[in-house]
C-alpha cells in the first residue's frame, strides 16, 4: 500500500502549490472560461475514455488542472493553467491543443509512461 501514501502526500503537494486567488482577481476582464475535452488511456489492462465541459466561474480559484483518467497515474492530473493565461495575455478567445500526460503508468510500473492523451479546446469569454 506503499503507493497510496505517496498518492497522498503528492496531493496534499498540490493543493499547497495551488494558487490560492480567484479569476476576477487575476482576470477581471474574464467572464467565464470553458475547457472542452477528450481523455484517452491505452493500458495492457485495456482503455479509457472521457469527454468532458468544465466551466470556471469568476469566483472560481484560479487553477485549471484535469485529473489524468489513469487512476494509479503518478502525474495525477493535467495542468492548464499556463494555457489560459498565453490566451488572456494575447487576448484570445478560442483555442483547441493537445497534451499527453507526463506521468508512469502506476507507482508499481515506473518502467511505462502513462500517456494519457488529452484533446482539449479552452474558449475564454471576456467582458465586454
Ligand atoms: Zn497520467
Amino acid at each position: 500500500m506503499k503507493h497510496i501514501d505517496k498518492r497522498e502526500q503528492r496531493f496534499i503537494t498540490r493543493l499547497t502549490l495551488q494558487d490560492q486567488r480567484l479569476i476576477k482577481d487575476v482576470y477581471p476582464s474574464i467572464e467565464k472560461v470553458e475547457i472542452e475535452y477528450t481523455m484517452k488511456h491505452i493500458s495492457v489492462f485495456g482503455k479509457s475514455e472521457r469527454s468532458n465541459t468544465l466551466i470556471y466561474a469568476p469566483n472560481r480559484p484560479n487553477v485549471f488542472e484535469i485529473d489524468c483518467i489513469n487512476r494509479e497515474c503518478t502525474q495525477e492530473y493535467f495542468d492548464l493553467k499556463s494555457e489560459v493565461r498565453k490566451m488572456i495575455t494575447l487576448n484570445i478567445s478560442e483555442k483547441t491543443g493537445v497534451m499527453r500526460c507526463q506521468g508512469k503508468e502506476a507507482e508499481d510500473h515506473l518502467e511505462q509512461s502513462c500517456d494519457t492523451i488529452l484533446d482539449y479546446k479552452i474558449t475564454i469569454k471576456y467582458k465586454n
